[in-house]
């Protein structure tokens, strides 16, 4: 079994701010791995509340450098890495996977976590799109493409203990094969509009219609959801099942799926 926790279901600036649902990302706990995906503000105070301890965590994911989905970046490292050995000393513990940005950094995005947190995973590794590895027993990740103003930014897929999970990121429409995303038992998309309204960089609710048609996932739940998607997010989720026909549900803070 598989279970997804959302932290944080938040998305966009002015929810980042007012954060009318928090911003911590999403954990993924499997049978050898627990993984933090974008750890947003609130990540640690978030999991807190969700009574998990974030001490228990093998990975991190950050796709992208954007603030709502690295704020906390540092102290899931922290946490991950943990002490152990003689008074506490600190050994390397965990796999980080992040974007570009994140890792090396570039003019444009000044990286978001420091050298001395990046000595703390035994693993930090820039995924090439495309191109699975494991990083667990059991546990295969793909970097997968999207096309965001960060432009490192990248979706995944995780194969983990036999389930296919699969993430987009925040991603503009165009210029993506969304059939590459295919074949996934679980697809969770973030998508910050209602249908009718677009915003450059991200997914609305008609374009996730055509995006969930072209990949055809066995369910899929929406987040990082923005402050105009909000109160209407279950009714929109209920009108891209129609749409696409399959079972598609808005996420809530503390939402719990079991696969
Ligand atoms: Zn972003």
């Amino acid at each position: 079994m598989v279970e997804i926790i959302f932290i944080g279901t938040g998305g966009g600036r002015f929810n980042l701010v007012k954060q009318s649902r928090r911003t911590g990302g999403f954990r993924i706990h499997g049978k050898n791995a627990r993984i933090h995906v974008d750890p947003g503000p609130g990540a640690s105070l978030g999991c807190r509340m969700e009574k998990i301890n974030i001490q228990k965590t093998e990975a991190i994911i950050a796709t992208h450098a954007h603030i709502d989905h690295v704020c906390e970046l540092p102290v899931i490292i922290e946490a991950m890495a943990g002490f152990s050995g003689f008074f506490g000393k600190r050994v390397p513990k965990g796999v980080l996977i992040g974007s570009k940005n994140v890792v090396v950094g570039t003019p444009e995005y000044e990286r978001p976590v420091s050298k001395y947190h990046l000595s703390k995973p035994e693993m930090v590794v820039v995924p090439e799109l495309g191109k699975p590895f494991k990083f667990a027993q059991d546990c295969a990740f793909c970097a997968m493409p999207a096309n965001h103003d960060e432009k490192t930014a990248f979706g995944f897929t995780l194969v983990i203990d036999g389930v296919k999970i699969g993430h987009i990121t925040d991603t503009d429409y165009a210029g993506v094969d969304w059939s590459q995303y295919s074949g996934c038992d679980l697809l969770i998309a973030n998508v910050i509009k209602p249908s009718g309204k677009s915003i450059p960089d991200h997914l609305s609710c008609t374009q996730a219609i055509d995006v969930f048609k072209a990949a055809m996932p066995k369910r899929a739940i929406i987040t990082h959801i923005g402050l105009e998607l909000d109160s209407i997010a279950d009714s929109e989720a209920k009108k891209l099942s129609q749409a696409c026909g399959i079972p598609v549900i808005a996420a809530h803070d503390g939402l719990r799926i079991e696969i």
